[in-house]
């Protein structure tokens, strides 16, 4: 957590202080949410669509903020120590940029469509073997969770690893120009934010922007299945450092690094690669888009000299951000994975893949929530998912949302015999299946976050 005076943040963020204040006093921590304010802490008010921190400016005084910041547009300051700035939020990635760089340490910055999560909770397991490790906290991803996960790191770490989320173009450019990456991945490129991008071309263009801030000589790792990526790195209006290294990973033989033998068990997958052919990996983790995952975090982890026997303790400690194909048992001995986290096309098929892989259940039941800002082509896109799961994928399917009437449509359409159930109503869903499921089936539940599906875990789970 950063520590500096409020002299010193005046100057990281290009402020001016005011009333006279001692320059001394001790800040102990940034933050932008009014109900965290704690005694010692800067509050940096944000003014967004809905909200505006400004109002809470001198509420965080009295109850003990060391300090605030204010926009000068807002007029007169609060009484107390105060910051003027012209923009808070600049002011707070201003300030964490020159926090980084007074740190000094090594950076890695992960985007993609999905996998990003996972991919920095697995690398962070592998690091921490042998560095003092910081990472984006949950999915603290977008332009003010990474300023506030950079000042939240401890002076003495060594590597930190930053989730870069998106919704449009130029915000993961924004993002690598505060964190200047020495290492910078992409995990994959799907379908998640085509209804703000329009193609999965400019899905690829905005997620290898995080090449624009790449640190001269630094490393690109890419999914060297999608080959947007090379297409759009080729691309003459593509920023990138003068020079770097690249690195592929995925399934295909012509990466740099693959996997080979993979096997798949009830919690997990073994598997060996192309780089290490000799070393046995055992990854709790189900699905093989996990082990692509997990090899993006191997070539970083190599690349800052892990050795084997910290990739190995790495893996057998990870520790998951939860909703990520999460294994639960409900009391009555069915058994969930819980993926209620998101949801997007390509990730909707890896789960049903991992589902559909399963072995030794009496019915494998899927229940599927709307897949969200997938733009004119969302019914296609629940269509898809439809045909898909009933290609001999899961005995039941359950859907949730009136996109999803177009998934069950389809699965209908493609099988006639399968057994296919449509709700709106999340009350009747539960019922539904705590009245058809049993001790021996397994039941994944998916969904976009709007969905809010993990509430149907929660009521599964309480179950008897
Ligand atoms: P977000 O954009 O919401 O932050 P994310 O990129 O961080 O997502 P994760 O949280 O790691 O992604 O995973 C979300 C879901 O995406 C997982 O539950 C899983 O179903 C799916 N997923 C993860 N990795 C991949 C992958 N490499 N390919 C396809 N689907 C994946
Ligand atoms: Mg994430």
């Amino acid at each position: 957590m950063i520590i500096r005076t409020l002299g010193e943040i005046a100057e990281m963020c290009g402020g001016s202080l005011v009333h006279n204040q001692d320059s001394n006093i001790e800040i102990q921590g940034v933050i932008t949410d009014s109900r965290q304010i704690a005694p010692g802490c800067l509050f940096v008010p944000l003014t967004g669509e809905r909200f505006d921190g400004h109002v809470f400016a001198a509420q965080a005084l009295e109850q003990g903020a060391a300090g605030v910041l204010w926009e000068r547009r807002h007029g007169q300051a609060p009484q107390g120590a105060v910051i003027e700035v012209d923009d808070t939020l600049i002011a707070l990635q201003q300030m964490s940029q020159v926090y980084l760089r007074n740190v000094g340490c090594r950076v890695v910055g992960i985007t993609g469509s999905n996998g990003k999560t996972t991919t920095k909770d697995m690398l962070y397991s592998l690091l921490s073997t042998t560095y003092n490790v910081h990472k984006t906290g949950g999915n603290f991803n977008n332009h003010i969770g990474l300023p506030l996960t950079i000042l939240s790191m401890k002076p003495d770490t060594d590597i930190i690893v930053l989730e870069m989320g998106m919704s449009g173009r130029q915000e993961i450019s924004t993002l690598s120009a505060i964190a200047c990456p020495d290492v910078a991945v992409i995990t994959n490129i799907g379908e998640a934010h085509l209804l703000q991008l329009g193609s999965r071309e400019e899905i690829a263009r905005a997620k290898v922007e995080i090449i624009s801030g790449l640190k001269s000589g630094g490393l690109f790792i890419y999914n060297g299945d999608e080959p947007l990526i090379p297409r759009v790195l080729s691309e003459p209006n593509t920023v990138k450092p003068q020079s770097f290294q690249t690195f592929t990973f995925g399934l295909n033989d012509t990466n740099d690094n693959y996997p080979i033998g993979m096997m798949s068990h009830s919690r997990g997958t073994i598997f060996t690669t192309h780089q290490n052919p000799d070393q046995g990996l055992d990854l709790p983790l189900l699905g093989q888009h996990n082990v692509v995952n997990c090899l993006a975090a191997l070539a970083v982890a190599s690349h800052f000299g892990i050795n084997e026997e910290g990739i190995r303790s790495g893996l057998a400690n990870l520790n998951l951000t939860s909703m990520r194909i999460e294994q639960l048992t409900a009391p009555s001995g069915l058994t969930i994975l819980n993926d209620a986290y998101n949801a997007s096309p390509t990730s909707m098929k890896a789960a049903i893949d991992v589902l559909q892989g399963l072995k030794g259940y009496r019915n494998k039941i899927a229940v599927l929530g709307d897949m969200l800002e997938l733009g004119p082509q969302e019914e296609e896109f629940h269509a898809g998912i439809g045909e898909y799961v009933a290609s001999d994928k899961v005995d039941i399917l359950c859907t949730f949302g009136m996109l999803s009437e177009k998934t069950s449509e389809a699965a209908r359409a493609h099988r006639p015999d399968m057994k296919v159930s449509s709700f709106t109503d999340k009350k009747e869903l539960i019922e539904y299946l705590i009245q058809h499921l049993g001790p021996k089936d397994i039941v994944l539940v998916k969904g976009s976050r709007g969905m809010k599906l993990e509430e149907v875990v929660d009521a599964l789970t309480e179950a008897n």
